[in-house]
């Protein structure tokens, strides 16, 4: 998707998170992982977790400090469960996709993500342009390592399908829609049968009809639908036919 985007995550403790994390970037399209100073890597769990998505664990970059992971990064956003003192411009992840998937067409971008235990220093924070939080609940408000990855790199891709049109997909239908006046035909049927039936009084409608026409206009009826309906409407007037034709000669 793009090589320019960068996914950080700083001083992890549990190498099954690097793994989820891997994996959640790679079902979004995205590649590239660096590691700041990972407690345990590489490590079983990491390769368990990932499921598939070790190309992208064996591709991470480890280094030693966050300053060296972002070094080559233009736009650099930290991720954060709460809110600091110093309030730095805040974005939720959906203004941040729109935000770094431009910039990443040009240049390279840093998504950086914190401790499972403590998140990001204030210091690690102040070395980003912008801070993301995921408008979680605020009474428990901070998600697993590899979930924040994922929602992140969700709104990344669903940013680039936006960008290459990709989002609009056409209904595939297997009947084109009933008209306007195909319509009026099956409402002006239903009517005639309502009121021969005698559910539908003729001097006072009420209103059914509108009601009706309301039903049916949240379904979008096709073609065939309308068919089957009128089908419907004049069997039943048939039967009434053949039914009040034998009571006559009974
Ligand atoms: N207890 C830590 C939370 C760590 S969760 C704290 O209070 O900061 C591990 C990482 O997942 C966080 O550093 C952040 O990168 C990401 N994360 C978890 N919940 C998040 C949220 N609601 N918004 C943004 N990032 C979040």
């Amino acid at each position: 998707m793009s090589d320019n985007i960068l996914v950080v995550l700083v001083n992890t403790s549990h190498p099954g998170n690097v793994g989820s994390a891997a994996r959640a970037m790679k079902t979004m399209g995205l590649s590239r992982l660096c590691l700041v100073s990972p407690d345990q890597f590489p490590h079983e769990y990491a390769t368990s977790r990932a499921a598939g998505a070790d190309d992208v664990l064996e591709q991470a970059r480890v280094v030693s400090t966050l300053d060296e992971a972002i070094a080559d990064c233009s736009l650099v956003v930290g991720t954060s469960a709460r809110g600091r003192k110093i309030p730095w411009p805040i974005m939720n992840p959906r203004e941040c996709a729109e935000r770094l998937w431009p910039e990443s067409q040009r240049q390279q971008v840093a998504l950086v993500f914190g401790r499972e235990e403590r998140g990001l220093t204030n210091d690690e924070l102040a070395r980003c342009h912008y801070h993301v939080h995921i408008p979680s609940d605020p009474e428990y408000s901070s998600l697993n390592l590899g979930a924040a990855v994922q929602v992140l790199s969700y709104e990344l891709r669903m940013a680039q399908l936006a960008s290459e049109g990709a989002l609009a997909v056409e209904q595939e239908w297997d009947a084109e829609y009933a008209t306007a006046s195909e319509l009026e035909g099956y409402f002006g049927h239903l009517q005639q049968v309502l009121e021969q039936v005698g559910f539908l009084d003729p001097q006072n409608p009420g209103q059914v009809m509108t009601r009706l026409r309301r039903l049916y206009s949240r379904q979008r009826l096709d073609k065939v639908e309308v068919n089957i309906l009128r089908g419907v409407l004049s069997d039943t007037q048939r039967s009434l036919k053949s039914h009040s034709t034998s009571s006559t000669e009974e």
